[in-house]
């Protein structure tokens, strides 16, 4: 039985390291709590024939000789998630965490120690992906889901070597004078088959392995070299790139970004790094040095799909960051929905009264625009100006970047101030 805990990485970031081990004693003691009741002849024999071991970080394994019917496991598992649900003391603070199981039996899934911790992981990657907080047992077709990621893995690695990676880059505009004020750069993969993908087709497939550390450097270079370019044509466009949760906190990102800004030659402040609402939030001492570390090299800071995750505003003020932008899930209703739209207008009056500028994501009708005008939105982001386009594309519309005379053809919905009014 392979167990994995659900959330406790935000209980180490939220609480620090020291109450992490705390709470990972706590966790053992009542695995063994659960299984001394389970099989308390078992264990008190000569033979023990039950072993609870930590298997590494949050990872514990059960092993059990002799279990009988995979009803005696399915029952345990229970036992251990609902133990686990109580909540656990680490000194003033109360902490709720869960497990997500798997298991594997010998002889049928395998008769070695190393077979069946692999075939019991397997099982509860599943029981992750099934929404964590229960339990799976292992099947064939399981292995065969994780041997197709790994092919995938392969395949993904191999197109980066290839070359068949490209960012495409969708316009931000200012939504006062509908202007092209930046762009988000954007992956996509020109699959020889299947056409261009973009990343939700092929990065949950990859998300386990560590080729997203080499995707997240090569968006960045490219990226970089793209702000570079643009420059030394006299195009001072600002870009930001996406980077994975994991990649923002480590030590080493703000020297990453400083050595690729320094082989590029390129002003810091062209390049805008955007990072999810979690990530940024999550961890607020790692964020905040992090995040700190490259405002001060010029670089600045966007908070991604903001509204959809569970931000501690308390944590969010201190973050240096210079723009929220408003999860495009949230603008859906704003048309036909008081409550959605109630919501935004206090996302926007939160960000402005923060010193944020606020950036409305997935922007499709013209109502939504004006409703977003109207709202005091300072950046407007959608298909209903630009779907993501390729760098060449981008460069042809520069003469509708600011201070340029002009405006691209897409670009049809320009205020004046008697239709602001009308959409006040
Ligand atoms: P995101 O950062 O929220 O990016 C915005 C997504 O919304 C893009 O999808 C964009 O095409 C889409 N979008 C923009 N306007 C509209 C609209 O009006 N309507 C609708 N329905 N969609 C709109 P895309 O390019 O498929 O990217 C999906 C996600 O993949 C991104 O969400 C981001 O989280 C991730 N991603 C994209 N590029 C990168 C990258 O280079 N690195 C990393 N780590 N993640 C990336
Ligand atoms: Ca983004
Ligand atoms: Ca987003």
């Amino acid at each position: 039985m392979f167990i994995d805990m659900d959330g406790f990485k935000q209980v180490n970031d939220a609480l620090g390291h020291s109450q992490g081990d705390k709470l990972l004693v706590l966790l053992a003691e009542r695995l063994k709590m659960v299984v001394r009741h389970d099989f308390a002849d078992q264990i008190e024999g000569a033979d023990t024939n039950v072993v609870v071991a930590r298997f590494g970080g949050d990872e514990f394994v059960i092993f059990v000789a002799n279990s009988g019917s995979g009803n005696a496991a399915q029952k345990l598992a229970n036992r251990i998630l609902r133990i686990l649900a109580d909540p656990f003391q680490l000194g003033s603070k109360s902490v709720q965490i869960g497990a997500s199981i798997g298991v594997a039996f010998a002889p049928d899934h395998g008769d070695d120690f190393r077979e069946l911790i692999r075939k019991a992981d397997v099982a509860m990657y599943q029981a992750k992906t099934l929404g964590k907080n229960r339990c799976e047992f292992y099947r064939e077709a399981l292995l065969e889901a994780a041997r197709e990621a790994e092919r995938e893995e392969n395949e993904v690695r191999e197109a980066m070597a290839r070359g068949e990676l490209e960012l495409y880059f969708q316009p931000l505009l200012d939504a006062r004078t509908m202007e092209i004020c930046s762009a988000e750069a954007l992956l996509r993969w020109n699959h020889p088959k299947r056409g261009v993908l973009s990343p939700c087709d092929f990065f949950p497939a990859i998300k386990r392995s560590n080729l997203t550390a080499a995707i997240d450097e090569w968006v960045i270079n490219s990226a970089v070299s793209k702000i570079a370019e643009l420059e030394r044509a006299g195009i001072p466009l600002m870009i930001a790139v996406n980077v994975s949760p994991n990649r923002l906190e480590t030590l080493e990102f703000p020297s990453l970004i400083r050595s690729v800004i320094g082989r590029w030659k390129c002003s810091p402040q062209l390049l805008q790094i955007e990072a999810t609402e979690d990530a940024a939030v999550s961890n607020p001492q790692v964020n905040l040095r992090n995040l700190g570390k490259l405002t001060d090299l010029g670089v600045s800071i966007a908070i991604d799909d903001f509204g959809t995750g569970y931000s501690n505003l308390a944590n969010l003020i201190m973050l240096p960051v210079s723009r929220l932008k408003i999860d495009r899930s949230l603008l859906k209703d704003i048309e036909h929905r008081p409550e959605a739209y109630v919501l935004v207008q206090t996302i926007i009056s939160l960000a402005n009264s923060l010193g944020f500028h606020s950036v409305a994501e997935g922007v499709e009708t013209e109502r939504q625009m004006q409703i977003l005008q109207s709202m005091g939105c300072d950046v407007l982001q959608g298909f209903l100006f630009s779907r993501p386009i390729t760098f060449e594309q981008l460069k042809l519309l520069h003469h509708s970047f600011p201070g340029r005379p002009g405006r691209p053809e897409f670009i049809k919905n320009k205020l004046t101030p008697a239709n602001r009014r009308v959409a006040a």
